[in-house]
């Protein structure tokens, strides 16, 4: 589903140059719960926003679902984003004025899908997340949790193959951290590949699969049904 080879990306400001991704190799089958940690600065978003194709890399190559994402235009990236990738971000990015049923309903507007259908099918994914008697309130008046999960149900709505979370929990207790994390694991278990970032072990711990980042570099995978086995 997604095949990094040897990816390199810097960031220039004018003469400054950072090099953040030295050399990523990283493969996600379809199907997998994978998650991201390491320290503040240690490239996961950079990374995430690749995989995301939202930012370009200098050097490697990175295959989604078998084709080649390298220096596309952003017409053809959008595209491919749209039929592919849900996002899910720390805070939310729901737009303030408008209810829960339209931000969920958002990106359909954007895929020329009429209102009728478009409301229609937000009211489902809001009810999915046990929201629906909230479709008519505005992002200001629902807690934390509920507003993350208008945002996944915003990044279902399109039917994507992958949801990429970066800190989706990170502005959350550790009640409902957990409750979010039941929902990616509910997701994933119905066939979605799932890539989250995150700082928390409880977190990490419920993924297949923890990707650790040093300095721009894998340091590690820890396979999470290993672990399980050999602590029996
Ligand atoms: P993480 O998500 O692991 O905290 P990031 O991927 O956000 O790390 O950042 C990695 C490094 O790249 C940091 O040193 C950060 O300051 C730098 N960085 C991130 N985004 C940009 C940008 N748009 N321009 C310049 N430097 C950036
Ligand atoms: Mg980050």
């Amino acid at each position: 589903m997604i095949d990094l080879r040897s990816i390199h990306k810097s960031y220039v400001t004018g003469s400054n140059s950072l090099h953040v991704l030295k050399g990523i190799d990283l493969f996600v089958d379809k199907g997998e719960l994978v998650s991201i940690m390491g320290a503040s600065g240690s490239g996961k978003s950079t990374l995430l926003n690749v995989l995301g194709i939202l930012d370009n890399y200098e050097k490697g190559e990175y295959y989604l679902d078998g084709q080649l994402v390298k220096e596309m235009s952003e017409a053809k990236a959008a595209i491919l984003r749209n039929r592919m990738l849900g996002f899910v971000f720390q805070s939310f990015n729901l737009i303030s004025f408008k209810n829960a049923l339209e931000n969920v309903a958002l990106p359909l507007y954007y895929q020329g899908v009429s209102r009728k259908k478009r409301n229609k099918m937000a009211l489902e994914f809001l009810d999915r997340m046990g929201l629906k008697e909230w479709a008519d309130h505005l992002p200001s008046e629902l807690s934390g949790g509920q507003k993350q999960r208008v945002a996944i149900a915003r990044a279902l709505i399109t039917k994507p193959r992958v949801i990429l979370a970066d800190e989706p929990t990170g502005a959350l207790d550790s009640v409902t951290s957990q409750e979010v994390m039941d929902i990616f694991q509910e997701i994933n278990a119905a066939g979605i590949t799932v890539i989250i970032v995150t700082h928390e072990r409880e977190i990490a711990q419920r993924t297949d699969k923890i990707i650790r980042l040093k300095d721009g570099n894998i340091e590690e995978i820890i396979f999470n049904q290993h672990l399980q086995k050999a602590a029996i």
